[in-house]
């Protein structure tokens, strides 16, 4: 009869210690580049109230309309998996007075941790994947949207990830976003013909986001729509105008992006993506822009935010593919126990030697098989150099080595001279 198979759940990823590498290197680099920006570090809870992601994401958009994972637990309550990472942030910020507190504190503080969005499963799109992410509170001119913009350039230099396309737009006030909305549902309502159902019920609940959809028909008619940037307040085009000519003294890189409008509702003024190519078409690696209204919306003062998130395994999936990234491994060491089996002796010698080398792996193989099966595996773990624990070296207060100097025949040696010995190799 054929066993009954538990299996993972779709779009639910394991990690397998193949992939942890690339985990760390990036865990090691945005630690130590988020320090560099003086950013404090939140770790907020998984679980949120749903209502938290209906206020500030909104209603008509995919992630709250369709892609929750939300229910009513068994206190009634009604809870989600969070989503994303910014309304957390906020609600935190507001909750333990970090942002406003009898006047404006400037924050900067960094998340990184797993969402969760129902959506179709597929390469770089996951039901549960990882972000890492970056809020800034209380500065509202373009100095603060530059200071986040290189952040995220240096992130990707010291991930080594090179070709990486930084797209901007700026969806200027909320005046402005409601006007440039007004403009993509009356010019597609003219074309209400060529669009489907779900086309058709965006339309009615948030246009903009008819802007960077991915479909040929909706393109075409969105050909001859003016540029969001043309139809700017005069404020909000100054401020996006001074952004841009930052950039480019600074000589940073960016494509100026009517398609960028991102799918969240709090957005306002500057938005950017960092797009890959090698990706295909989930190429957005990371994204963000300006929030000025969520915290007051969340329930808090007038605070203006800025922040971006990364999608943490499509940029695992760029460092797996580029063959030039190696990390240094550490010596692994078997260490075969063949005593009795009352014997703690192996314990006291593997616990003295885990903490001299703190940066070696010890392997103790597994002391109910033979010698030869135990040595086996030590020589697979390590060719070169093997520790062996006997009954005889028990009662002899010594060890017996394998060393490939020696042959790999066995050698007797006291803990200490062992210990020199490892030290005189491993310099
Ligand atoms: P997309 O257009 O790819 O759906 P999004 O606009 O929904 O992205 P954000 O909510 O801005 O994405 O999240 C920021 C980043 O998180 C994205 O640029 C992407 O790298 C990553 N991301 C978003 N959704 C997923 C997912 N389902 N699986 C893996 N990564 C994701
Ligand atoms: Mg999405």
């Amino acid at each position: 009869m054929k066993k009954n198979i538990i299996k993972s759940i779709k779009g639910f990823k394991d990690i397998l210690p193949d992939e942890i590498k690339y985990y760390r290197f990036f865990e090691e680099t945005i630690g130590k580049i988020s320090s560099q920006f003086a950013a404090e570090e939140l770790r907020l809870p998984l679980i949120e109230k749903s209502e938290l992601f209906h206020r500030s994401i909104g209603d008509g958009t995919d992630i709250v309309n369709k892609e929750m994972y939300d229910f009513t637990d068994k206190g009634g309550a009604s809870i989600c998996l969070r989503p994303e990472g910014t309304a957390s942030v906020v609600r935190a910020a507001i909750e333990h007075n970090l942002i406003y507190d009898r006047g404006l504190k400037k924050q900067k503080y960094w998340y990184y941790g797993p969402m969760f969005r129902h959506e179709k499963p597929q390469k770089g799109r996951y039901r549960q994947f990882s972000q890492f992410g970056v809020e800034y509170f209380g500065f509202s001119d373009t100095n603060s949207d530059i200071e986040l913009l290189m952040m995220g350039n240096l992130l990707l230099k010291e991930l080594n990830i090179e070709n990486a396309k930084l797209h901007i737009n700026s969806l200027g006030d909320m005046e402005d976003k409601k006007k440039y909305e007004k403009i993509i549902f009356d010019h597609l309502s003219m074309h209400k013909d060529n669009l489907d159902e779900y086309q058709k019920d965006t339309l009615e609940k948030n246009p903009l986001r008819l802007l960077d959809s991915k479909s040929d028909n909706v393109k075409e008619i969105l050909l001859n729509i003016p540029m969001l940037y043309e139809t700017l307040s005069v404020t909000s085009k100054n401020r996006f105008d001074i952004l841009m000519g930052k950039l480019d003294s600074l000589k940073i890189n960016y494509i100026l992006d009517n398609s960028i409008v991102r799918g969240l509702d709090y957005y306002n003024d500057t938005v950017f993506e960092w797009r890959h190519e090698s990706l295909g078409s989930q190429n957005a690696i990371c994204a963000g822009g300006r929030y000025d209204n969520l915290v007051n919306t969340i329930g808090g003062d007038d605070v203006p935010a800025i922040g971006f998130a990364m999608g943490v395994e499509r940029i695992i999936e760029i460092l797996k593919s580029e063959d030039n990234f190696e990390i240094e491994k550490n010596t692994s060491i078997g260490i075969i126990n063949i005593s009795s089996e009352n014997e703690v002796y192996p314990h006291l010698i593997s616990k003295d030697l885990r903490s001299e080398f703190s940066d070696i792996n010890f392997y103790n193989t597994d002391s109910s098989a033979s010698l030869t099966s135990q040595l086996k595996h030590a020589i697979k773990i390590n060719d070169k150099f093997a520790i062996i624990i006997t009954d005889d070296n028990i009662k002899n207060k010594n060890l017996t080595i394998k060393a490939s100097e020696n042959q790999m025949a066995d050698m007797l040696i006291s803990l200490e001279d062992l210990i020199k010995y490892m030290r005189n190799k491993h310099e």
